[in-house]
């Protein structure tokens, strides 16, 4: 039996600045029954640190996607030939109440995503959404690989005296067993810390840091050779800290540190991670009120679309 495949809405059948608001403008479900894969948005910025607004990151990057068109034209991936995808809309976090989100979160990918099998790629949203998402993919995939894209290690123990904030996840992860300290890779991390030790906290976890300047005036394709020797074997996350990119092109974000990848590494980082077994990804902390030409959030919105071609099963056209 061959099933209908959703396709995003053509801009012959309808111009790009009309029709559905969705991702791509993909078709809207409620859930992710019968999807391979789905869109997903946490519009919580109650996390940040710096400056806010990323609460508003899904609804400007779905308005940006509204310009991609279904091929790769680099890859030759053609998700929609193969892969049901469909928009599933956002999260209803409690914007006044923090660590209740997480519950929220977790509860809403275990009943609405994972319970259905299906690949999320989450539109965020600050940082802090990585853990709640992980404690639920935990459930059925155990520890995960993780490529993780950022100008920050997103390590620290406590923020104002917090456990949960944005730049704490990736030590919860750790604690909690969600992903593997030695199949972890953080790829753009720099600029100025508290201590001169702050990045070796990772290392000593088993991960392979990659500071930013390991990344300047050169192509990333070579890395990516040795991030999927270190993080392949297992099923692997992608999470996507739009600030991991110089501010020159993602200028909208909360928590801006200069000299970092250009667009074009960022793309060679996801199109790296072909041929792992992905199993989920995110692009978080675009922040549309700093970012008033739309720039970061289109970036955004086509990092998404790169991580939906590299998703396992994905069909090419040669
Ligand atoms: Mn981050
Ligand atoms: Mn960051």
């Amino acid at each position: 039996m061959t099933r209908e495949l959703n396709q995003p809405l053509g801009g012959n059948d309808m111009p790009r600045f009309g029709g559905p608001a969705t991702m791509m403008r993909l078709p809207t479900q409620a859930d992710a029954s019968g999807l391979d894969a789905c869109f997903v948005g946490i519009p919580l910025d109650i996390g940040t640190s710096n400056r806010a607004g990323s609460r508003h990151g899904p609804r400007q990057i779905r308005a940006e996607s509204c310009l991609i068109r279904p091929y790769n034209m680099a890859t030759r991936a053609a998700p929609f030939d193969s892969l049901q995808v469909a928009d599933i809309g956002d999260v209803p976090i409690n914007t006044f109440h923090l660590p209740k989100c997480m519950d929220i979160i977790t509860d809403f990918y275990d009943e609405k995503i994972v319970a259905h099998d299906c690949t999320p790629l989450t539109l965020g949203g600050d940082h802090t959404i990585v853990l709640p998402i992980l404690r639920s993919l935990k459930k059925k995939h155990g520890a995960l690989g993780m490529v993780h894209v950022d100008a920050h290690a997103d390590v620290n123990d406590l923020m104002f005296g917090e456990p949960i904030a944005h730049g704490t996840p990736f030590r919860r992860l750790v604690e909690e067993g969600l992903i593997d300290g030695n199949r972890t890779v953080q790829i753009g991390l720099r600029g100025s810390g508290y201590h001169a030790d702050d990045f070796d906290w990772p290392r000593d976890q088993g991960f392979r840091v990659v500071q930013a300047e390991e990344c300047w005036n050169k192509s990333l394709a070579p890395l990516m050779d040795e991030v999927r020797e270190k993080v392949g074997g297992g099923p692997v996350y992608i999470s996507f800290d739009i600030d991991g990119l110089d501010p020159a092109f993602a200028p909208g974000t909360g928590t801006p540190e200069v000299a970092g990848l250009t667009s074009a590494q960022g793309l060679e980082v996801i199109r790296g991670c072909r041929g792992l077994d992905i199993v989920g990804g995110d692009l978080v902390e675009v922040s549309p009120p700093y970012d008033p030409h739309g720039n970061t959030a289109l970036t955004g919105a086509n990092m998404l679309f790169e991580m939906l071609c590299v998703l396992p099963d994905v069909a090419y056209r040669t």
